[in-house]
């Protein structure tokens, strides 16, 4: 049986999305811009490559069985999705905000009937639910940015990442609706389906797997044997470094341990105090826990 998988075939997600994806080794093939879909027969996989803004009701309804795409964009869709992992890019939120002139912002009060423009209907109608007020929702399509200028809306509701494009438009945040990322959804049931389910957990892990491995390197030196306890203080690693005997030198240890990335300079210069030498540091693709 194939399984489905949707993947963002352009915006934001669609670069890193297509990165992890590939690195899992799920092999997508050349020229990704004009193909729609890529059938993997090995894993007995088919991608397919559509609007992050679909992908929700393409999981939800069955088209496909699982799919990575903005916490946003299924939150505002309204469908109950299972989420399997976070991806950690497309980091973004949903803020309310306003013209730095407006009364608004300037009392942090929402009066009753306040005019909202945003793309996120259904998810801003319900923060103004929770807030208690009685607003007014004015759909949009885009550049929501634009609509208090215009007179269209007192206040908007957008997507912000860095808050440049409010501050080039003279908008102040006021408050955060949702904070979303990428993630991997499936629906309930793809999972229900013990072979659909097992090729999803696949994948997952597969993606887990070369995120982990990702801001970590794999590091190899030759200690002196009696700094054994100073190295191990050194090098946390996952569960202690490996210690191997060297033949020929019973004085010296061979060590290998899994360190973050950012610890590399410091843990370097650290064996090289304590004697280290050979010391050798190497990125890999994938470390599965
Ligand atoms: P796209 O419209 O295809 O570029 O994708 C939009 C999706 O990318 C949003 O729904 C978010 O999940 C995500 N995203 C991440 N950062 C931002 C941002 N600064 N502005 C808009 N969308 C973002």
């Amino acid at each position: 049986m194939t399984v489905k998988m949707a993947i963002p075939n352009k915006g934001r997600l669609n670069v890193r999305a297509v990165e992890l994806v590939s690195k899992a080794g799920i092999g997508l093939g050349d020229s990704l811009e004009r193909k729609l879909s890529v059938r993997v027969p090995d894993l007995d996989l088919e991608i397919f490559f559509v609007r992050a803004q679909d992908i929700p009701t393409f999981i939800a309804s069955g088209a496909v069985d699982f799919g990575l795409t903005g916490q946003d964009l299924v939150a505002e869709a309204g469908y109950r999705l299972e989420k399997l992992l976070d991806l950690n890019f497309g980091q973004c939120r949903l803020a309310i905000a306003g013209p730095e002139y407006s009364p608004i912002v300037k009392n942090g009060v929402y009066p009753a009937g306040v005019r909202v423009a945003t793309s996120y209907p259904r998810l801003t109608r319900r923060y103004f639910e929770e807030q208690g007020v009685a607003a007014e929702i004015v759909p949009v399509q885009g550049a929501a940015e634009i609509m208090p200028h215009l007179g269209v809306s007192d206040l908007i509701s957008d997507l912000v990442a860095t808050g440049d494009t409010l501050r080039m438009n003279r908008l102040q945040e006021i408050d955060t609706v949702m904070a979303s990322e990428a993630s991997v959804f499936a629906s309930a049931a793809a999972l229900a389906d013990s072979v659909k389910q097992t090729a999803i957990t696949e994948v997952v892990e597969s993606i887990r797997a070369v995120m982990a491995a990702e801001n970590r390197r794999y590091l190899m030196a030759d200690v002196p044997k009696a700094e054994l306890p100073e190295v191990e203080k050194i090098l946390p690693g996952i569960g202690g470094p490996t210690v191997l005997e060297i033949a020929g030198h019973p004085d010296v240890v061979a060590v290998q341990a899994v360190i973050p990335t950012k610890d590399t300079y410091r843990v370097v210069n650290a064996l090289k105090k304590i004697g280290g030498r050979g010391i050798l540091t190497v990125a890999f693709d994938r470390l599965v826990e």
